[in-house]
């Protein structure tokens, strides 16, 4: 058998520019696994598709996004000579898988889904859900296994999705032909990447929530977020032992700061360890740990911020990136289609033998 390639396919919906969310949940991640040169292909969807599924009277919104989703890319360091980055509308393949997989989906599974079951609640779509947002899952194991990707790194909010794409794979596999990939998830290894919550405190840090810290802020909106962040509210005089757990300030220093930060920012403590001892204890005021997570932020997000003013000085050759890209993931997608429609016996005008058992059948009949 021929060695199974290793092939990535991941995404985002051009709802807004991205956020640390983004960031630490899986394009920091994405970037590691394309300089790591382990790969032998790596796909990287702008799915406006999938926002459309719940922005269909805006979509200039989407329009209008795609371009902030293509800066963060690169400024995050995504290579388009290394990673393929298109966009999912311009990929007519994709929407025919989606129709095939429909079929071996029920409604029952698709509304167990916890993921969307949430997003549902979070956009009050309750009474009236959008026939193409209740079957995204659906749309996003077309994506995935159009490339035969078999690592997706993604947040944790993505779990639902790709067990329900290897469900698809299996289902496809068994009834037809062996012609889907199975894909894994590839998680976060920090615990407080899988699910990044917002500077209100809310679960989740996103873009349809505004509790957002984007790539792309200044260094003073970046300041003035984090001054203002939501901590613990029982911690009201400095003397107060504060809450960790749950606590964001503390959840993104988790995410994001390092042993060598204290040593330039915070001497007074070894590591995170020592200043959370100390904020539960009491005696270690808000301003002082946001202060401190502030320089650790501006430290990771500066060069970021300064790469992506280098690539908004020839915004033509982006979509440039973005069109080739598309054609070439148009062209690997269009060989899976091939492969799923003759495993499903839709090839009627490439199948030399099923035009002559029908001839045969009816020269013995006539
Ligand atoms: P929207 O509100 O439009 O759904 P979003 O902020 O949830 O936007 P997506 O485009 O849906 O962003 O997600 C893109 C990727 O980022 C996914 O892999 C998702 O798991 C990851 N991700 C999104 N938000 C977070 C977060 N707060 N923490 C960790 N990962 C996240
Ligand atoms: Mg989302």
């Amino acid at each position: 058998m021929e060695k199974k390639e290793k092939i990535i396919l991941t995404g985002d919906r051009p709802t807004g520019r991205l956020h640390i969310g983004h960031y630490v949940g899986s394009l920091k991640r994405r970037v590691e696994l394309q300089n790591s040169g382990e790969f032998d292909k790596i796909f990287i969807m702008i799915a406006d598709a999938q926002a459309l599924t719940d922005n269909a009277d805006n979509p200039e919104k989407v329009r209008q996004n795609i371009i902030e989703v293509a800066l963060d890319y690169l400024s995050c360091g995504l290579d388009p000579a290394k990673s393929t980055m298109f966009i999912q509308s311009q990929i007519a393949e994709l929407t025919e898988l989606s129709f095939y997989y429909m079929n071996l989906v029920t409604v029952a599974r698709l509304q167990r889904n916890p993921t969307v079951k949430a997003e549902i609640q979070m956009r009050d779509f309750e009474a009236s859900i959008p026939v193409g947002f209740f079957t995204y899952p659906i749309s996003q194991a077309a994506d995935i296994t159009a490339f035969k990707a078999t690592i997706v790194p993604v947040g944790e909010d993505q779990m639902p999705m790709i067990e329900q794409t290897r469900e698809i794979v299996r289902k496809f596999n068994a009834t037809y032909d062996e012609v889907l990939v199975e894909p894994d998830i590839l998680l976060p290894s920090n615990k407080s990447c899988l699910r990044l919550p917002g500077t209100d405190g809310k679960a989740k840090m996103s873009k349809s929530l505004n509790n957002c810290i984007y790539l792309s802020d200044s260094e003073a909106e970046i300041k003035t977020k984090i001054m203002g962040m939501y901590t613990d509210p029982n911690h009201l005089k400095v003397e107060d032992p504060g809450q960790v757990d749950g606590n964001p300030v503390f959840i993104y220093l988790d995410a994001f700061s390092r042993p060598e930060h204290f040593a330039k920012y915070l001497p007074d403590y070894e590591n995170l360890d020592e200043l959370k001892t100390h904020y539960s204890r009491g005696g270690l005021g808000d301003v002082k740990v946001k202060k401190f997570l502030n320089a650790v932020m501006q430290e990771e997000l500066a060069p970021i911020r300064t790469r992506r003013k280098e690539f908004e000085k020839d915004i033509p050759e982006i979509y440039n990136i973005l069109k080739k890209g598309s054609d070439e993931a148009r062209r690997v997608a269009s060989n899976t289609l091939d492969e799923v429609k003759s495993a499903m016996k839709i090839n009627y005008f490439e199948d030399v033998e099923l035009i002559k058992e029908q001839a045969q059948k009816y020269t013995s009949t006539n």
